[in-house]
């Protein structure tokens, strides 16, 4: 009878790993397709400041056939496991660089920057800082108001390798910044030798803010340590008012967060930064 049972277990195992893998296999397939059928689409996130709204995260979006719309989270590590990481990243930088060239030559949008989340694969390609420079030059966009986001991981996996990569980029103008702050494992020492431009306080820490003193401690101690290296400040998950007001206590000036709107089509985010300049 025990052996019975194991072969059964053994059996809704293997149907189970097949399920996983082929389903793996044809997200991948799909993914493939989708870059080809222009079924990606980049949503765009006010970041703001005062009352200004001063830039936007670009957020990957995936417009599938059937299921709708689907988030990064459920496709990006399936592509980050394979090369078409690559593809697809280009294709993000390249669509985020036409937008900053059509806002740039529009009449309330021309301050605006664009953020973009970089992968560790794009950042280890050898030819990542003359495609990037490619498609800047190809789109006529502005390098000074573009900034690509990293983390501390990726910073970490190859140190030398990506400081030289920023620092190239850097000297066209681009800006780098540590995405999800706090939540890595970065040294000191490594910070301050990333040529960095803004630390994003992450979201975890600004969800209790206003309940857990330790989560004020923490974003008080970035804050300190972007004013002691140089660095401007952004804090991302800002939902609440009493969030935002809390924050800028702490001495960080900059929102990103559903408070002021989710990521959005460009068309939305046009009329916000129009309604935002004309109210
Ligand atoms: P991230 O770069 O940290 O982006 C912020 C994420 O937090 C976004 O999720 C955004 O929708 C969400 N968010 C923003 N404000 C709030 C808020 O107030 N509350 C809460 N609960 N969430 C908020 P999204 O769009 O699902 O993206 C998830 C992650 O996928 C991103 O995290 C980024 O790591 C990755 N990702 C997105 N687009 C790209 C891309 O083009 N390339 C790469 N390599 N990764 C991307
Ligand atoms: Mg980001
Ligand atoms: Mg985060
Ligand atoms: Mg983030």
């Amino acid at each position: 009878q025990a052996k019975a049972d194991g072969r059964n277990t053994v059996r809704f195992f293997e149907t189970w790993m097949e399920d996983a893998v082929a389903r793996r296999t044809r997200l991948e397939v799909e993914l493939r397709e989708a870059l080809t059928a222009g079924q990606f689409d980049l949503y765009y996130q006010p970041q703001v400041e005062g009352d200004r709204v001063v830039g936007a995260e670009a957020l990957l979006r995936w417009r599938h056939p059937r299921r709708g719309l689907i988030g990064p989270v459920e496709f990006i590590p399936v592509a980050e496991s394979t090369d078409l990481i690559l593809p697809m990243g280009a294709w993000v930088l390249r669509a985020a660089c036409e937008q900053l060239a059509r806002w740039a030559a529009a009449p309330y949008s021309a301050h605006l920057t664009v953020a973009v989340n970089i992968s560790i694969r794009q950042l280890m390609e050898d030819n990542f800082v003359r495609d990037t420079l490619a498609i800047i030059a190809d789109t006529g966009a502005d390098a000074g108001r573009l900034k690509l986001e990293v983390t501390e991981s990726m910073v970490i996996e190859g140190v030398e390798e990506t400081i030289a990569k920023m620092e190239a980029l850097r000297r066209h103008g681009v800006r780098f910044l540590l995405d999800d702050f706090g939540t890595g494992y970065s040294s000191l020492a490594y910070l301050k030798r990333l040529p960095l431009e803004q630390l994003k306080i992450d979201r975890s820490f600004v969800r209790d803010i206003l309940v857990d003193p330790n989560d004020a401690s923490i974003a008080r101690s970035i804050v300190a340590l972007a004013q002691a290296l140089g660095l401007s400040i952004i804090a991302e998950g800002v939902e609440t008012a009493a969030q935002r007001d809390k924050l800028l206590e702490l001495g960080c000036p900059r929102f990103q967060g559903y408070f002021y709107g989710r990521p959005m089509p460009v068309a939305d985010f046009d009329d916000l930064v129009i309604a935002a300049v004309t109210q």
